[in-house]
């Protein structure tokens, strides 16, 4: 019997803003003495950084100039309020899950200002549980994060629907702490994560489809 929904955010909720990262990443990388190539290097392994700690710290790790850290961290806040706008359907759905009884949570591998600017926003208050890895300090698909949130939302995780659409390998962390995933992905196109293209399990293309998975409170598809 499934008890609560669990969604991811990025790419699941809302979109990940593509080009304003990438025009971000590109300032930063200039505010950096390094050649692209290294930039790079250096960009993935401070992911975990990023996205578990003070940005500040991980933006002078890649090495950004100092007299422009403010406005590089101030320019990355006004990227991510403009992106956090719900996929139509998504709070229509939460609102409807909530009165079906269901107890809503959301775990997010985000980097700090998504906790900061959480309140400003359409989803703020539609979860009974809300977990930012910026402030909890764990990632997807470590199982510490996952279960924090049914700790959270007092239910075990086997009565639990993780919906998302794969990064961090989060359908799997999922799955491994007993939930069961269901993927994302945009209608007619594939998944944009290639390993989930075989995805056996369930799967929607909106939001709005979860409501249609759980009718009764357990899976449709016979799972
Ligand atoms: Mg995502």
């Amino acid at each position: 019997m499934i008890q609560a929904v669990i969604f991811d955010l990025w790419g699941t909720l809302v979109d990940w803003p593509v080009d304003p990262s990438r025009a971000l990443n590109e300032r930063l990388r200039l505010a950096t003495p390094h050649e692209p190539a290294e930039f790079e290097r250096l960009f993935r392994d401070t992911y975990r950084r990023r996205e578990t700690g003070p940005l500040v710290d991980a933006y002078r790790l890649l090495g950004v100039r100092e007299d422009v850290l403010e406005e590089l961290l101030d320019q990355r806040r006004e990227n991510t309020r403009a992106a956090l706008v719900p996929q139509d359907g998504a709070v229509e759905t939460l609102v409807e899950l909530r009165r079906r009884g269901y107890r809503l949570g959301m775990i997010s591998v985000c980097t700090e200002e998504v906790p900061e600017l959480w309140p400003e926003t359409p989803l703020h208050g539609l979860f009974d549980a809300e977990v930012f890895s910026a402030t909890c300090g764990h990632m997807k698909p470590d199982a510490e994060i996952y279960l924090l949130a049914t700790r959270k939302l007092a239910v075990e995780p086997a009565a639990c629907l993780y919906v998302g659409d794969g990064a961090n390998d989060e359908l799997a962390g999922a799955e491994r702490v007993g939930m069961t995933s269901v993927l994302v992905h945009r209608d007619g196109e594939e998944p944009v994560w290639p390993e989930l293209r075989d995805w056996a399990g369930p799967r929607v293309t909106s939001i709005p489809q979860v409501l249609d998975l759980i009718p009764n409170g357990t899976l449709t598809d016979g799972r």
